[in-house]
């Protein structure tokens, strides 16, 4: 079997740097630190990304994928746009706000980058179905990807997820099994079926493919610097589940400013939790180098990890930038999707409420510059998670179609 990774030449560890062939490995055999992709990359020009596809293969020198991946079966995620946000920004006293919204994607989240990654990794490997652990959103992703690329998929999720989630991830075909229990107990179950013979040829995408997957969210660092005219942002805020997300980005910005295609400029990472499932921001604010995990008691559950496998490199990206780690209530996150809606036209998940609502606290106890360039995520998509302002569902008013009726709503 010949693999084709493109510019990732081996797996190297996060904690001792040992380093792998590349392979369905996602631990170092020498410490238990988790595995990543290592490159070799090119010469690489702004002029060669521009005149790529619309979609995260423009940058496809810089991920662990053939250079002909663009041509193959796969939901060309990515390339969403970036909104500039003047009236939110005015509203919190920012000088230059903008909305990274990745509700734009094939299923309606920023999981649509990452299962991209896993799908070749699962090509190359061989494996002939696709699956996960997931809070929601990464069901629907797999799912439809492995239909299009014509691979089986059997993805398990905590049994209590939102309807939209987990119709979404049954349309798509492919066996959805619902577990009693919550994430990490679903996760801890993915993790002993990667051991069983019921698992064999069985690609996890955020388990044994995890090396290759996690790189799908550098594509997020790389769109916003080429959004903002080739430049990073002074300050960007960034949703935390397992935390894999912000610290690609982080990881995004440093190749940008190794290969030279953006300058050196100083960037703060905050990360954004909800207040029941905090274990990252309750660390961070406890000067804590380790994180206790929680029991996740949220309606943003797309955010619902209470174990998260890269809370301690959250946590040193955080302090290393000059960031931090906060915060808010369910009702904040539910204020905030409202805000969002209301003055940009975005509507937002719970996620979303998440990363604005944090914006806003951040803001207001002046932890964020509000002269410095900055940018927030909505990572998905508000349809998926309608019960949390389910007040909304009824009209402002209900009348019998004739003027009067109306000119009495006023
Ligand atoms: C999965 C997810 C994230 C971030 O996940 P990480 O595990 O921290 O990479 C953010 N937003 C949404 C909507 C998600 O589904």
């Amino acid at each position: 079997m010949s693999l084709d990774f493109g510019p990732a030449v081996a797996l190297s560890c996060r904690e001792c740097g040992a380093r792998y062939p590349l392979g369905p490995s996602f631990a170092c055999v020498e410490c238990f630190g988790p595995l990543e992709a290592a490159y070799e990359f090119g010469h690489v020009t702004r002029e060669q990304i521009e005149s790529g596809p619309a979609s995260i293969w423009r940058y496809r020198s810089l991920l662990p994928v053939p250079a002909d991946v663009a041509t193959k079966p796969n939901m060309n995620p990515g390339w969403t746009r970036l909104v500039k946000a003047g009236n939110l920004g005015r509203a919190l006293g920012f000088k230059s706000l903008h909305v990274k919204d990745d509700s734009g994607n094939p299923t309606h989240s920023f999981k649509d980058r990452v299962v991209a990654m896993a799908v070749e990794a699962a090509r190359n490997f061989g494996f002939h179905t696709l699956s996960c652990s997931s809070t929601g959103n990464l069901a629907g992703a797999v799912t439809a990807a492995a239909a299009r690329a014509g691979l089986e998929a059997c993805v398990f999720i905590p049994a209590d997820l939102e309807q939209a989630k987990i119709a979404m991830a049954r349309v798509f075909g492919g066996r959805l099994i619902g577990i009693d229990g919550t994430y990490d107990e679903v996760n801890r179950f993915c993790s002993e079926l990667i051991g069983d013979p019921l698992g064999d040829k069985w690609g996890f995408v955020n388990v044994n493919l995890r090396p290759y997957y996690a790189e799908g969210s550098k594509t997020l660092a790389y769109e916003i610097a080429e959004q903002l005219g080739w430049r990073l942002p002074e300050q960007i805020v960034i949703p935390i589940a397992s935390g894999s997300q912000l610290t690609k980005i982080d990881k995004g910005f440093k190749e940008l400013v190794a290969l030279g295609l953006v300058e050196d400029t100083p960037y703060k990472i905050f990360g954004a939790q909800a207040a029941g499932c905090s274990p990252v921001s309750t660390a961070f604010k406890a000067g804590h180098e380790v994180v206790q995990p929680v029991k996740p008691d949220t309606i943003a559950k797309s955010l619902a990890i209470g174990n998260p496998a890269d809370g301690p490199y959250v946590l040193d990206i955080a302090r290393r930038t000059g960031g931090a780690v906060e915060d808010v209530t369910d009702a904040e996150i539910v204020e905030a999707i409202r805000l969002l809606a209301s003055t940009e036209g975005v509507f937002a998940e719970t996620a979303g409420g998440v990363t604005v609502g944090v914006l806003k606290k951040l803001a207001e106890s002046g932890r964020l510059d509000p002269e410095a360039e900055t940018v927030v995520l909505n990572t998905g998509d508000g349809l998926k998670t309608l019960d949390v302002i389910a007040a909304d569902a009824a009209p402002t008013a209900v009348i019998r179609p004739s003027l009067d009726a109306f000119r009495a709503t006023v």
